[in-house]
This record gives C-alpha cells, sequence and structure tokens, in this order.
C-alpha cells in the first residue's frame, strides 16, 4: 500500500486556541503550517469556555501584573514555576488587547472598555481586597475566542486536515520528532504528515474521570503520545475538580456565577463558604470550594433528599443581570435541571474540570526532558502548549481565567520559537520507517478478531476507577487498589476486540485508540497521586494532610517504562522581580 504523504515546515496537532494561536503566528510569518484535529476546529473544547481569560488591564479595578503573577504563585500552592508566571502575566494585557483586534467581540463597559469580573483567587496588592481581572464576552469568552481565530487562520491560510485523527509522533534516531502518522476518519485512510516542527495541542485529558466538564474529546491523546515517545508526564497528580458542576451530570457552572455575587448554600440554608474562607468567601480558589463542598455532603449538610449537593443561588443578582451576564448558565440550567435560575436555585458538586499537569515545557513551549545532571533538555522539533502542556503555570491548582490566558500566552512563544528552529533547520530529515510502521500497527491492531472484551464497558470501567480511587480526597490504601485494579485493565484492553466491524469502524477504532490513551493518562494521573505524600492544592491527602515543602516541592514526572516516578526542582526564581516564597495559604 503507497502511503500519502505531505510536508510542511511546522505542524500542529489540536485546534483548540493554543493550536489556532500559534498557527496564526506562524502563518503570518509566512511559513508552511498544518493544523490536524480529530473534531472540526470550532468544536474545540476551548468553545466551551465561559467565565473569560485574565489579564490586569485595570479597567473596573485597580489592577497590576505583579498582583496578577502573586495571586497565580499563591493558587498554585507555590508549585507553579516562577519565571513562567512572571512571563504569561506581563504578556496578559498584549495577547488580550490582540484577540480585541482579531475580532473577539469582548462584553463593554459604559466608556468602551473590555469588561472585566471578579473570579476567585483574584486581589489587589498582594492578597488584600479582590480584583476584578476576567475579561468576559457574556458567559461565552471560549466560542468568541476560537472561532476569532479560525477565522484569521483562514485569513492567514493556514491549511486544515479537519476529522483527522493523530495516531503517533515519529521520531529519529538522533530523537528529532518529525511528525506525525495520522489518519482521516472519513475514509480510514492512513497519512503521513512530515513536518521539521511538531507541536502538541491536544488539550486535556478530563475524560478520564466518569463525571467531568469536559468534551467527549478531551481523551489525553497528546500526552499518551508523548508518553509512548519516551517523554514523561509532568505533575498528573493534580486534577481540578470544578466545584460547581451541575450536580449528577458534570456541565459546567462558571466561577463567573459567584464573581457576579452568586453563592453557596447548604442543606441548612447558610452560606458556609464564610467558614472555610472568611476574607474570599465563595470566591476562594477552587481546591478550596471544591473540598468545602465535599466537607459539607459528607458530614451530613448536603441538599436535596439524598443530601448529595449543595446550591448555587444566584436569584438576589435579579433578572437583568442573569440576563444579560449569565445568559448561557440560565439556558443550560433549563435544559439539563429544569431550572430557572431566577426563580430558583441550582444543584451542583464538584465535576473534574482541568488537567494541571501534561507534557513538561519550557517557557518557549519547547518539550523538554530531564537528562542527569541537566534538569532539562529538549527534544529537537517537538513543542506542546495549552492544557497537554505543562510549563508549569498553574502548580498545584489553576486560577479560573488563566488557562485560556495561558494557551494564548504560550501558543504564541511556542510559534516564536518555531520561528527560529525553522530558521536554523531548514531542511527536512529523512523519514524513519520503522518509527512510521510503529503507528501504523497501533491502528493495524485494532482490526484484530476474537472473543475479547468490547471497549465502551472497559472505558466506563476505567473511567469509574478514577472517580473512586483518585477523587477530591486520597489515601494511600484507596489509591493503591486503584493502580492495582489499572493494572488489571491495562492488560483486558490489550486484548479487547472491536465488536462492530460495520459502517461505524473507523469511528470504533477512534474510540478505542482513545481508549488506549486514556489509559495511559489515567495511570499517570493514579501512580503520580500515590507517589505524592502530602498536601497540595487540588491534591489532598488524608493521610498526609498538610503541605511539606522540604519534601514536596518538586514537580513529578511519571514515565511509561515500569510505571516509574522521577522528580525535578520548581523553578522559584522570577526573571526581573523578587521571588515569593511559600507561605500558608488562606482566602
Ligand atoms: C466547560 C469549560 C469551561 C471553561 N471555562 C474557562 C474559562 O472561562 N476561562 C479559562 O481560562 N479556562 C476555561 N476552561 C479551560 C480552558 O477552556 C481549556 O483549558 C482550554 O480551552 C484548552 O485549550 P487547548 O487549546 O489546550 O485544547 P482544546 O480546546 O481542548 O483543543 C484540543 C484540540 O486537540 C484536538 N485533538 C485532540 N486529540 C487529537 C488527536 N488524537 N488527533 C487530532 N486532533 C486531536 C481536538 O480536535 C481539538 O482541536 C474551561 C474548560 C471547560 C471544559
Amino acid at each position: 500500500m503507497k502511503l500519502t504523504t505531505r510536508k510542511f515546515d511546522a505542524l500542529i496537532i489540536g485546534a483548540g486556541g493554543a493550536g489556532l494561536r500559534a498557527a496564526l503566528q506562524l502563518s503570518n510569518a509566512d511559513a508552511r503550517v498544518a493544523v490536524v484535529s480529530k473534531v472540526f476546529p470550532t468544536r474545540s473544547h476551548t468553545v466551551a469556555a465561559q467565565g473569560g481569560v485574565n489579564a490586569a488591564l485595570a479597567n473596573v479595578l485597580p489592577d497590576s501584573w505583579h498582583w496578577h503573577m502573586f495571586d497565580t504563585i499563591k493558587g498554585s500552592d507555590y508549585l507553579g514555576d516562577q519565571d513562567a508566571i512572571e512571563y504569561m502575566c506581563r504578556a496578559a494585557p498584549k495577547v488580550v488587547y490582540e484577540l480585541e483586534h482579531f475580532g473577539v467581540p469582548f462584553s463593554r463597559l459604559d466608556n468602551g472598555g473590555i469588561y472585566q469580573r471578579a473570579f476567585g483567587g483574584q486581589s489587589q496588592n498582594f492578597g488584600k481586597e479582590q480584583a476584578a481581572r476576567t475579561c468576559a464576552a457574556a458567559d461565552r469568552t471560549g466560542h468568541a475566542i476560537l472561532h476569532s481565530l479560525y477565522q484569521q487562520n483562514l485569513r492567514a491560510r493556514t491549511h486544515f486536515f479537519d476529522e483527522y485523527f493523530a495516531i503517533d509522533l515519529i521520531k529519529d534516531e538522533a530523537g528529532y520528532v518529525l511528525g506525525v502518522v495520522a489518519f482521516e476518519i472519513l475514509s480510514g485512510e492512513p497519512i503521513v504528515i512530515e513536518a521539521k516542527t511538531t507541536l502538541i495541542a491536544t488539550g486535556g485529558a478530563g475524560q478520564i474521570f466518569r463525571t467531568n466538564t469536559n468534551a467527549l474529546s478531551n481523551t489525553g491523546d497528546g500526552m499518551a503520545m508523548a508518553l509512548r515517545a519516551g517523554v514523561p508526564l509532568e505533575d498528573m497528580e493534580f486534577v481540578q475538580f470544578h466545584p460547581t458542576g451541575i450536580a449528577g451530570r458534570g456541565m459546567l457552572i462558571t466561577e463567573g456565577v459567584r464573581g457576579e455575587g452568586g453563592f453557596l448554600i447548604n442543606g441548612e440554608g447558610e452560606r458556609f463558604m464564610e467558614r472555610y474562607a472568611p476574607q474570599a468567601k465563595d470566591l476562594a480558589s477552587r481546591d478550596v470550594v471544591s473540598r468545602a463542598i465535599a466537607i459539607e455532603i459528607r458530614e451530613g449538610r448536603g441538599c436535596g433528599k439524598n443530601k448529595d449537593h449543595v446550591l448555587l443561588d444566584m436569584r438576589h443578582l435579579g433578572t437583568d443581570t442573569i440576563m444579560k451576564k449569565l445568559p448561557g448558565i440560565r439556558e443550560m440550567s433549563m435544559t439539563f435541571l429544569g431550572v430557572d435560575p431566577i426563580e430558583k436555585p441550582i444543584a451542583v458538586f464538584p465535576t473534574c474540570h482541568y488537567s494541571m499537569g501534561g507534557i513538561p515545557t519550557n517557557r518557549d513551549g519547547q518539550v523538554v526532558v530531564p537528562v542527569k545532571d541537566t534538569p532539562e533538555d529538549p527534544v529537537p522539533g517537538l513543542y506542546a502548549a495549552g492544557e497537554a502542556a505543562c510549563v508549569s503555570v498553574h502548580g498545584a491548582n489553576r486560577l479560573g481565567g488563566n488557562s485560556l490566558l495561558d494557551i494564548l500566552v504560550f501558543g504564541r512563544a511556542a510559534a516564536n520559537h518555531i520561528l527560529d528552529f525553522l530558521k536554523e533547520n531548514r531542511y527536512h530529515r529523512p523519514l524513519p520507517q520503522a518509527s512510521v510502521d510503529q503507528a501504523l500497527e497501533r491502528l493495524s491492531r485494532w482490526e484484530r478478531k476474537g472473543d475479547g472484551e468490547a471497549v465502551e464497558p472497559l472505558r466506563r470501567e476505567l473511567r469509574k476507577v478514577m472517580e473512586d480511587h483518585c477523587g477530591v480526597f486520597r489515601t494511600a490504601e484507596v489509591m493503591q487498589e486503584g493502580v492495582d485494579k489499572l493494572r488489571v485493565l491495562r492488560e483486558r484492553i490489550e486484548n479487547a476486540v472491536i465488536r462492530d466491524h460495520t459502517q461505524t469502524f473507523n469511528t470504533a477504532r477512534i474510540e478505542a485508540m482513545e481508549l488506549e490513551n486514556l489509559m495511559d493518562c489515567a495511570m499517570a494521573t493514579m501512580c503520580s497521586a500515590l507517589g505524592r505524600e502530602e498536601s497540595r492544592g487540588a491534591h489532598s491527602r488524608v493521610d498526609f494532610p498538610e503541605r511539606d515543602d522540604e519534601r514536596w516541592l518538586k514537580h513529578s514526572l511519571y514515565s511509561l517504562l515500569d510505571d516509574s516516578m522521577d522528580y525535578k526542582p520548581v523553578r522559584t526564581q522570577p526573571v526581573t522581580v523578587e521571588s515569593f516564597p511559600p507561605k500558608k495559604r488562606v482566602y
């Protein structure tokens, strides 16, 4: 069989905000760019982002990038790399104004400036008064951003491979990454896309948990591809549980509701967040609010007949504010709960939302691996950005509004570094056939027949194991059981088969390969969580309830080889300002 091969300067896997921001930068600089996406670009999960993007514009309240930097470091529970955080917060106003010029229809203040709302963990004056830093287009900010970026890319003539599934990276003996083997979902035809540089922008792995706010396509494919190419994953134990998912269903109710003044109440009608975070109350950091809800329910103060959720009340905001600032939330609540939030509070519960961990990169988006004596060596030709990457700006807990910022800042930064790389690496390297064959083998493996188990029940089981053994509160015993269960599942997946070889065969093959990717990400998460014997940010160990800076102020690195763990230091030195040393984190 003759394989179709296409050649580009730069390949981008993923058409969410990170991929499209990078592609635009490259296309505008006249590089030949290809973007591969398994879903149509504007259906990437970025489209679902509601609340907004952070930048210290000071349009509503006084603000500075330095305060933003402090909040982000504190929010990360001091695990974030301070040089990268400084870079991101300084760049924020610029990338937001760029968006405005790309045509993003931000909500407006009376004076015409971009509307900014308050979000959790934001402060003025290094932890004092609440700030208002989140730039919003009503409660549909991601939609506005993704569509504008897509249109700009069409204008810049970026080449799109829509509805192509990337299987595995191509890597040569010298360690260069030279593109990807993908397949067209419609025809099932494999294709080799060769490129001098490859950027992974495949988003998060939220689908490893049963209840989550993510798109079905967020299966951690890029993270698993990196693992299989020998790159360890960083800080995978840090999974953000968003405090306000619709109870029992998982759809997200934006933090913007609390930013506009909504609050949480328990079964006794009490505003319980006042007890957990006396100053910030409902706008404490997400890990803090999620834990508070879990404790209220565990101690019997939940709402409803099963006392298994709490309520988010926004009735006092009034019809006008809800209709203007939160129209999408109202719609979602009416559709999925049959509840109009103008009249009744919404039932909510913490839900898996965001992967803080991912593929380790430096500030230029280069994928870095720990090598003896030098902590970080770039993998030539390989880049990562967005939720798939770990720069790390979010550390142990991400602040709301900082992820849209992350994808824009580091999508752009990676593209700028790629342009430099292209200047020095002008020719394509020879294609290593063995690596191509290995990727193709992953595809043909699923043509096997036999009496193995089917894919979907295995996926359900995997997600249930993660929910039961790696949730908001964790212990060694429960997680060890989880690792054992995952190991058994991994073997069962190796023997699984696609039962239905009829017209849905290509989508069935994708689901099967996604299951393999979910498996790798789940194992990375569970092993990293078991390894970290402290509580920090989103990682809460009942058996190690305190943060332990002496032993654990370091990043975890999980490798596929023997499920082994390694660690590397946190970069605590910013570039131009003083470091923020770890302090007790109170809100
Ligand atoms: C409901 C919701 C609301 C949110 N609200 C906010 C908010 O208000 N503010 C904020 O800052 N953050 C928010 N976030 C987080 C933020 O939106 C995401 O972290 C961010 O958009 C991720 O962007 P991305 O470009 O990294 O990936 P995504 O947007 O997830 O895109 C991933 C891309 O990779 C492609 N892809 C994946 N695997 C493959 C494969 N194997 N082959 C080919 N293509 C592949 C997909 O097709 C897709 O194009 C929210 C998240 C959710 C889920």
